[in-house]
């Protein structure tokens, strides 16, 4: 029994786990609610085109942790994959995150990058300790920037006026004075030449796993296993006892096109006035692969209900509260490990995930003497 591991969710906590404890000799039983592994990263190609979709929206691998960027590489062909996005506001189109080639299309100036600089200092508010997410835009861009590209899209996004939302949420993105419109700073980016769902195969691949779809796990079931690592949503492991912890949830509209339907894969939508958040054309992802026609998906947002896949936990402050109890009946849960975004409620990147994962992995074997 104590060699016996259980895992829920097969998505990138539950994968690296099992993967380096079935290396180290412990038996696995990894559980997902879904009919496939790989969790929000799963891929597959659409059947009409042939191309791969990243099913639960884009993922776009990108780290500055080199032994993070070895592990995943170990799994996986990663070609190289810079995202560009563009973003519509009011009528135009803009390059994204708000770099040179924006202030001076958005204010139709010819700003080298030291008159740029000078002139945001104008624009932005001072004056403020940033405490939520629209001080945080005032902060850093102002007013007309702030309306142009982020209050719309960030409602939509979110379900909440941006004065509710963390100034955390834009911390996310870069703000340049030079043309680089690489949306992320970090050193290694990347998109698996096979999609994502192959690096999961290859890391459950093995043995001593076992791995068990369409099945709901019960927590009943914890004294059949030496350990438990939980990657589900921390409040519904304790059955929401205290109330739930809001999450927003995606919902994918999908079209097929004969050619180039936007001629780039991400289109963000800023205004308020347009339901959905964001189109992604999926072939644009992989341009090491040739395809006449298209499949994009319309992204919308909106509030999880309890039947709803979880993908962002939303950590409004009032909230604070109440993960604070979950996470000391977590601490309390003996031989029970939570792991990943919706097991911690935090917003992770994949890297992350990565990272916080191989050493949960490594705590776990150096504990019980097997490193
Ligand atoms: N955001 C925005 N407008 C944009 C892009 C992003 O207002 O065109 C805000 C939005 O609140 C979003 C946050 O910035 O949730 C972080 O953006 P990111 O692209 O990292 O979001 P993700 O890809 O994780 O959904």
């Amino acid at each position: 029994m104590k060699n016996r591991i259980a895992i829920i969710g097969t998505g990138l906590s539950g994968a690296v786990i099992a993967q380096q404890l079935a290396d180290a000799g412990y038996f696995i039983d990894i559980f997902d609610s879904r009919d496939h592994i790989g969790g929000n990263c799963h891929t597959q190609r659409d059947p009409e085109t042939r191309i791969m979709v990243h099913t639960y929206g884009p993922h776009i691998f990108h780290t500055d942790n080199e032994q993070v960027w070895d592990y995943i590489n170990g799994y996986c062909h990663m070609e190289p994959y810079i995202n560009r996005v563009k973003a519509l506001s009011q009528n135009h189109v803009y390059s994204l995150p708000i770099n040179l080639h924006t202030l001076n299309q958005f204010f139709k100036a010819t700003l080298n990058p030291s008159e740029a600089e000078l002139f945001l200092e104008s624009l932005r508010d001072n004056s403020i300790e940033p405490q939520n997410f629209e001080e945080q835009a005032m902060y850093l861009v102002g007013k007309e920037l702030y309306e142009a590209f982020f209050k719309g899209y960030t409602k939509k996004q979110w379900g909440r006026d941006p004065t509710k939302l963390p100034a955390s949420i834009l911390k996310r993105l870069p703000l340049r004075f030079n043309y680089n419109d690489n949306y992320f700073n970090h050193r290694f980016q990347g998109i698996p030449r096979n999609g994502y769902t192959e690096i999961f195969e290859k890391q459950l691949d093995h043995p001593k796993i076992q791995i068990h779809l369409n099945t709901h796990y019960r927590k009943a079931d914890n004294k059949n296993y030496g350990h438990v690592f939980y990657s589900g949503p921390i409040d519904q492991y304790f059955d929401c006892c205290f109330g739930a912890l809001a999450y927003r949830t995606l919902r994918f509209e999908k079209h097929h096109f004969k050619g180039d339907f936007q001629g780039c894969a991400v289109m963000n939508y800023c205004d308020e006035d347009i339901p959905f958040t964001r189109i992604s054309e999926h072939k644009h992802f992989a341009p090491w692969e040739t395809h006449h026609d298209s499949v994009y998906f319309k992204e919308f947002s909106a509030e999880a209900t309890a039947s709803d896949i979880p993908f962002y936990p939303i950590g409004l402050s009032e909230e604070a509260a109440l993960l604070e109890k979950y996470q000391a009946l977590a601490w309390q849960e003996s031989g029970t490990s939570f792991i990943g975004r919706l097991g911690t409620y935090r917003y992770l990147d994949m890297d992350v995930s990565i990272a916080e994962a191989l050493y949960a992995a490594k705590s776990f074997l150096l504990l019980n003497g097997r490193q």
